[in-house]
């Protein structure tokens, strides 16, 4: 058994302070204490479950409360984290902007930081990708995900919430590239191999069934989970929602390739048995309707959502500087411009962020513009409603 298969699960009925502390406070012990994951005045960052503004009570987000327990442990250990995630809305309405300036904590939107490449050669759909330097540069990260159903992938947690570090237009092309479930795991899978936290905290409390990750129902889960190995954790709070690790893709591929230990036989569990917590029953997502299309249908339709790059010829100095970034070979300098290969271009927009002329901007076609406004039509829709059920 791999010293990093090993997972606490800890009971935790309600939001209070004073019942999160010290479940956080446990699950953390049973680990082995922060000690084992970084030392007094390490670089931590701590990333957050963060898919949209809406309050606490929607159990989209990591809630506030969780994340003071965990900012006030983490301080308590001689470190001050930064908390953070890549996100279009705000950190307000969730409750996550009052609770990081009450512990004195630096917040910040990872849409705003500069990025390096990170890349893997073994990876299927995407072998290189930018990531956030601050995040690089972490000698610990902590994942903070919050244990929801997802009609995709089916479960939505440690691993999943790493595609949260990556920019807006990665994770819109990775839609795009991988429309289907099983692809886009596997693409999730990728990016995982690309940035591992060191330690996951699960906000179990209340996660979400149904149509999760966002329009799902509220669910009392009562517990905090944790563990080093992001595919062990999910493996286990698979099994508490009552999911076998191969029904999670995600969790079956990662353990695949070596990315950590999903079997449930090999992974330690310490704190509250599976079987003392299991959920009786969950209600699932619904398949989502594009698994009903065949996927070379869905490719094309998904590729007018692709965000290109698009060379302004007046404002090009002819640097290079985007030649040498693009991962892909797809930009040539000629007469002192770059010209972009859209053959192949894989849309990661590595250029535009080179690029410090401005001499790149980045556009969708028609199709693809009318697309993503139905997009944010519906998500705004979903956000009132889940405003109103409060
Ligand atoms: S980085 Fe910008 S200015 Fe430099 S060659 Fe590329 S497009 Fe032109
Ligand atoms: S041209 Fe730009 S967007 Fe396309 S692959 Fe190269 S760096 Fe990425």
């Amino acid at each position: 058994m791999s010293e990093s298969a090993v997972v606490s699960v800890v009971r935790c009925s309600g939001y209070q302070p004073e019942k999160v502390l010290p479940a956080v406070r446990q699950s953390i012990q049973l680990l082995g204490g922060f000690q084992k994951f970084f030392k007094p005045g390490a670089k931590v960052f701590i990333k957050i479950n963060h898919l949209a503004a809406v309050k606490p009570e929607c159990a989209v987000t990591t809630h506030p409360v969780f994340l003071e327990a965990v900012l006030h442990l983490v301080k308590e250990s001689g470190v001050l984290p930064v908390v953070g995630d890549d996100i279009e809305e705000n950190f307000t309405v969730s409750g996550i902007e009052d609770v990081c300036r009450k512990m004195n904590v630096e917040l910040v939107n990872l849409k705003h930081v500069k990025h390096r490449q990170a890349g893997n050669p073994e990876n299927r759909w995407i072998r290189s990708a930018a990531v956030p330097e601050i995040v690089c540069k972490a000698d610990c990260i902590i994942n903070l995900p919050k244990l929801k159903t997802h009609a995709a992938t089916l479960l939505t947690n440690a691993v999943k919430n790493i595609y949260g570090f990556f920019p807006f237009a990665t994770r819109v092309n990775g839609h795009r590239l991988c429309p289907g479930g099983a692809e886009f795991s596997e693409l999730l899978v990728d990016l995982y191999s690309l940035v591992k936290p060191h330690l996951n905290i699960v906000d179990a409390i209340t996660g979400m069934e149904g149509e999760g990750p966002m329009a799902g129902k509220p669910v009392n889960i009562g517990l905090v989970i944790a563990g080093a190995d992001a595919v062990a954790v999910d493996a286990v709070a698979g099994e508490i929602m009552g999911l076998k690790p191969e029904q999670v893709l995600s969790t079956k591929l990662s353990t695949q390739r070596e990315l950590g230990t999903g079997d449930i036989e090999k992974i330690e569990i310490k704190g509250e048995s599976i079987v003392s917590v299991r959920l009786k029953k969950i209600s699932l997502p619904a398949p989502p309707w594009y698994e009903y299309i065949p996927s070379n249908i869905l490719k094309k339709a998904a590729g007018q959502l692709r965000v290109r790059p698009a060379v302004i010829q007046r404002k090009c100095i002819g640097c290079s500087d985007c030649f040498s970034r693009c991962p892909a070979g797809a930009i040539v300098m000629k007469d002192k411009k770059a010209v972009i290969d859209y053959a192949r271009c894989l849309g990661c927009l590595c250029c535009q962020e080179v690029c410090r002329q401005k001499a790149i901007r980045s556009k969708r076609n028609i199709v693809g513009n009318i697309i993503m406004k139905v997009y944010f039509f519906k998500r705004a829709v979903t956000y009132v409603l889940l405003k109103l059920k409060i």
